[in-house]
């Protein structure tokens, strides 16, 4: 078992994927289906999806996994087909990247409010070991939880993941800038209450992925470094802010434009650095030229 954390900490700025979402949809993911029962209708696709980003020059991927808690699935019906669905998503990863790199599985929000009390923590958490779990079985390195907005689902998810697998956890929460010019979470939470929640938890890598782009990044990345200089830091990038164009939404950085700004991020302490929604393998690749001058 290879580890992202050893790699990290030999000092190397690490470059990982793009996105998803927007790449299964360019081949043919209509709105309305699921993303994850792709694994298994429609493999070679998502595969596709995998490569391209090892073609682009990725030192990782991610997996199609995101939405494979139980409880996302149940959108559709298939909440018994997690465990099946997320191992098929890591395999799919695995064969793209083959041994010399890294695979995280990734795991998104439940979409279930915790204090709200509709579902009970023992549920949320069984529901993460089960994708956590499937996700080792298929191959990958290390878990990602990403686009999370609450301490308490992150943390729950945390716990399950790092119990039931023992892999090394990459966790990245998605801020917003408020009115008032400070980053929140949805649920309210800063970059310097993220941190020691986390870290307690037992993620191994903390971070920030969606919302914004490399600017707001680099913000976000100062504010985790002023309380924190030792814990590996990840970030999944928007290519910029979306703006909406004839009523649909268009993400205005260009892959130059994002590589352009990344020895920025670098300075303030990312060590990981990706993009989210609106990258594509032409920015990963732009980014992974401009890194590997440093
Ligand atoms: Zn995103």
């Amino acid at each position: 078992m290879k580890s992202l954390l050893a790699e990290v900490k030999k000092g190397k700025i690490l470059v990982s994927d793009g996105a998803w979402g927007t790449q299964l949809q360019k081949r043919g993911l209509q709105p309305g289906e699921c993303p994850e029962l792709w694994n298994s209708t429609h493999r070679a696709e998502v595969s596709a999806v995998a490569k391209g980003y090892i073609d682009a020059d990725a030192d990782m991927i991610l997996t199609n996994s995101f939405g494979g808690s139980p409880s996302k699935l149940a959108h559709y019906g298939l909440q018994d087909r997690a465990a099946e669905l997320n191992e098929k998503a890591a395999a799919i990863s695995r064969e793209a990247a083959g041994n010399n790199h890294f695979v995280l599985g990734s795991m998104g929000p439940t979409g279930v409010i915790l204090m709200m009390g509709e579902v009970s923590e023992t549920t949320v958490s069984e529901g993460f070991r089960i994708q956590a779990q499937a996700l080792k079985k298929g191959g990958v390195d290390a878990l990602c939880i990403e686009t999370m907005s609450a301490l308490d689902e992150a943390c729950l998810a945390i716990r399950a993941a790092k119990e039931s697998t023992g892999l090394e956890i990459v966790c990245t929460f998605t801020f917003e800038k408020t009115v008032q010019g400070e980053y929140r979470t949805m649920m309210g939470v800063s970059p310097a209450e993220m941190v020691p929640a986390l870290k307690e938890a037992g993620a191994d890598i903390i971070g920030a992925n969606c919302g914004n782009g490399f600017d707001g990044m680099i913000d976000i990345v100062g504010e985790i470094r002023k309380i924190d200089q030792s814990t590996p830091v990840l970030i999944h990038a928007n290519a910029g802010k979306p703006l909406m164009k004839e009523g649909k939404t268009v993400f205005p950085e260009t892959p130059e434009m994002m590589a352009s700004k990344v020895k920025k991020l670098i300075k303030s302490g990312a060590n990981i650095i990706g993009g989210c929604c609106g990258t594509t393998p032409e920015h990963i690749r732009a980014l992974a030229k401009e890194i590997r001058k440093t």
